[in-house]
Parts: structure tokens; sequence; C-alpha cells
């Protein structure tokens, strides 16, 4: 297991050592509960709840993975603007047959995939600023899109 930058399998390794925490503190304290000298009966007490805490870590570090998950398959940053654009040459796509593909001679960016219909994907590379302050940070191919077709914005890198 990588401490440093744990992995969602790492969390459910651990999940799975708490759930057989809580099966091995169930089979002592049934034991203990069987045995017939009273004194060591009444000292397993304290593994009502210790078994019960275990299936909560247990809980906890399966929801923490699933996070870990759904965080890993959303790239950081990213644009996220409702459609896809050429990250070189921006509003540039066309989509024939669920494949999009950028129209420019030469450019030969292509995606398996309608690109048109989903978020962006890229990193945020630039800041859109409109007249009234708002801000919105764009990736490359969305930055050249509002310098061509929007007039009144400025479009800075972000460094
Ligand atoms: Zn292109
Ligand atoms: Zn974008």
């Amino acid at each position: 297991m990588s401490v440093e930058r744990p992995t969602p399998a790492d969390l459910r390794e651990l999940a799975a050592a708490a759930d057989s925490l809580a099966e091995r503190i169930d089979t002592v304290r049934a034991a203990l509960r069987a045995e017939d000298a009273g004194a060591r009966r009444r000292a397993g007490f304290r593994l009502d709840d210790a078994a019960g805490n275990a299936r909560q870590a247990s809980r906890a570090l399966e929801d923490t993975a699933g996070e870990l998950a759904r965080i890993a398959a959303t790239p950081e940053h990213a644009c996220g603007i409702e459609w896809g654009v050429c990250p070189r040459h921006g509003s540039t796509i066309t989509t024939t047959g669920g494949r999009s593909r950028c129209t420019v001679d030469g450019c030969g960016n292509t995606w398996g995939y309608d690109r048109l219909s989903t978020p962006c994907p890229e990193p945020v590379t630039h800041r859109i600023t409109d007249t009234t302050g708002a801000t919105q940070d764009v990736c490359d191919g969305h930055a050249i899109g509002a310098r061509d077709r929007i007039t009144d914005v400025t479009v800075e890198p972000i460094t």
C-alpha cells in the first residue's frame, strides 16, 4: 500500500481488513460468552461495541474508496464547458456517426466519441473576463473560441 498517495484499491484492502477484524472479534466474543467461568464471561463486555466499531470503520473506508474513484475519473481542473473543441483550433469540430474530427486542414485530430456533446475534458489554461468582471476558466481550445467570437471579453493565460 502506498501511504503517500492511497488509491481506491488501498482503501478497499483496508476495508476488507476491518471486516475480517470484526468477524474475529465476533468469534472471540462468542467464545468468551460460552465460557463457564463468570469472570471470564463478563470480561468480554467491551467486545459488544468493538465489532460494530470495526464494521463502521470498514464502511467509512469503502465510502472513501468510492469517492476517490469518482475523483480519479474527473480530470483535475478540467475545462468543463458543455461541448468539446479542438485543443489547437477551437470550435472547428464536426461529428459524424458518433465520431468527431477537427475540420482544419492538416490538424488531424480525431476522437472516437461525439466530442461536441461531451463536457470538455481539457485542462484549464486561460481565464476569460467579461465587461462585468465575471470570470470563467477554460482550456486552450475554448480560449481560442472566445477570442474569435466574443469581442467584449479579455482572455488571459493563467500562469
Ligand atoms: Zn484542430
Ligand atoms: Zn475546454
